[in-house]
């Protein structure tokens, strides 16, 4: 039977993130959006102690313990603030934790994955370089193998949480012709630690959007990485690459969708209160139609996402299915974004209300974890019989199931 109600688990949960971050964070955004400034303490901090940073972890492995319907409930309500605090979701808690839980080693769980669920590590995760972004495959940073270890050297661009991470789980070519061949069985997965000689990071300058969260970039000059901190096997990178998307695309639906609420939320309260021809705003058809293709957005981005996570939590292969959830939500929270903008006329133009940083906000979720266009051409895919998802070696774990290690 269908049920589209939430558990006392999950309301309890959605009301708890709602409540810290109405209290703690919103009151305070505007201005470190404006600073450019990452309030470390007070984001991680909050969600270290909300159980967030590892909330879809079993406890065994110093997690919350909770299903993956409230890893997308909290990035909806993360995200009803600021992008910035549900990014932390995306490449903390989803594509690095949960790729470690379905791919790591029993050792590697216990020095990354246990921290990183209590929160007192943050990691991040390194594809994106300077000159390869949707094509993965023109990656150039190598890692060679020498006796025990490996020698990562490349860049890494566009990088969330660059200067705030303690460790990436980084891509690199293991194998240097098939590297000339665009073969992805050469690539290879790493953690690698801040800490490791020849680690530098810094900020992307020139960003304008998302701008209280940390994105930057980071260099790898020879750096030193133990084989032990080889996920997966050599060769599986690039699978382990995908698979940490499905993950990572799942918290940026659900937090896309977060702010198509926001951006309902605030145009009607604003429709209701500005007047112009002697009635308020939210009298004229026109702005009546804009408000209601919000609630259809936000309701339909809503039920795509709980679907995703619904498959994730019986354990089923959701590669398809997130990924349209991640296109419809990310694309219709641009088209939110721009008319709540537009229903605040003037106002919206200013950052003296929060659509103009939802606007600025939105964009990047269009682009990054697969662009628009990337998802349309593997939604056609799917349909035209030209993409199958092959099952992969390990899976993430179904809710409840024992992890393998
Ligand atoms: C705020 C932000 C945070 C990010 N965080 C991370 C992170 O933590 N880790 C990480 O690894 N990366 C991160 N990224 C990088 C992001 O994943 C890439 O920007 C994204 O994959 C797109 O790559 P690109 O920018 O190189 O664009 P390109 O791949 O160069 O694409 C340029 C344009 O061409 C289009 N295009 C490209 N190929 C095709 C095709 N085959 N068919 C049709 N159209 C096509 C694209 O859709 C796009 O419109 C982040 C980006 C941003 C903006």
């Amino acid at each position: 039977m269908i049920d589209f109600t939430l558990s006392e688990e999950h309301g309890l949960l959605e009301r708890s993130v709602r409540e810290w971050a109405a209290r703690e964070v919103a009151p305070y955004i505007r201005e470190n959006d404006r600073r450019h400034h990452f309030d470390r303490e007070r984001i991680l901090g909050g969600m270290a102690k909300l159980g967030l940073l590892g909330i879809s972890i079993p406890q065994e492995y110093g997690g919350a313990g909770m299903d993956y319907i409230c890893l997308g409930l909290a990035s909806e309500e993360l995200e009803y603030v600021d992008t910035s605090l549900r990014v932390i979701m995306s490449v903390h808690a989803g594509l690095s934790c949960l790729t470690l839980l379905a791919w790591g080693t029993e050792d590697q769980k216990r020095r990354y994955l246990v921290p990183q669920a209590q929160g007192t590590k943050i990691a991040g995760y390194g594809l994106t370089e300077p000159s390869a972004g949707s094509d993965a495959r023109a990656i150039q940073s190598t890692a060679i193998k020498k006796g025990d270890r490996y020698v990562l050297a490349g860049e890494k661009s566009w990088i969330s949480l660059a200067d705030v991470a303690d460790n990436f789980l980084v891509i690199a070519w293991t194998d240097l012709e098939k590297k000339k061949q665009r073969d992805p069985s050469g690539l290879t997965a790493f953690i690698v630690e801040r800490t490791f000689k020849g680690f530098s990071s810094g900020p992307m300058k020139e960003k304008w959007g998302i701008l209280a969260g940390n994105t930057g970039f980071f260099k790898m000059d020879d750096v030193e990485v133990p084989a032990e901190n080889v996920i997966g096997r050599p060769g599986e990178g690039f699978k382990i690459a995908m698979f940490a998307l499905d993950q990572g695309r799942y918290t940026v639906a659900a937090g896309a969708t977060g702010l198509i609420r926001a951006c309902r939320d605030a145009s009607v309260a604003y429709a209701l209160d500005r007047k112009t021809f002697g009635v308020e705003i939210g009298q004229h058809q026109l702005v009546k139609e804009m408000i209601a293709q919000m609630e259809s957005d936000y309701q339909a981005a809503r039920l795509l996402w709980l679907r995703s996570g619904w498959m994730k939590n019986a354990g089923q292969r959701n590669t398809r299915e997130t990924g349209l959830a991640k296109w419809f939500a990310t694309v219709a929270s641009e088209r939110a974004a721009g008319d709540a903008v537009q229903i605040h006329g003037a106002n919206g133009y200013s950052d003296e209300y929060p659509v103009g940083r939802f606007f600025r906000n939105c964009k990047g979720a269009v682009i990054y974890e697969g662009t628009r266009e990337i998802h349309k051409v593997m939604q056609a895919d799917y349909l035209l019989g030209y993409r199958a998802d092959r099952p992969t070696r390990c899976e993430l774990p179904a809710y409840g199931a024992e992890v393998k290690s």
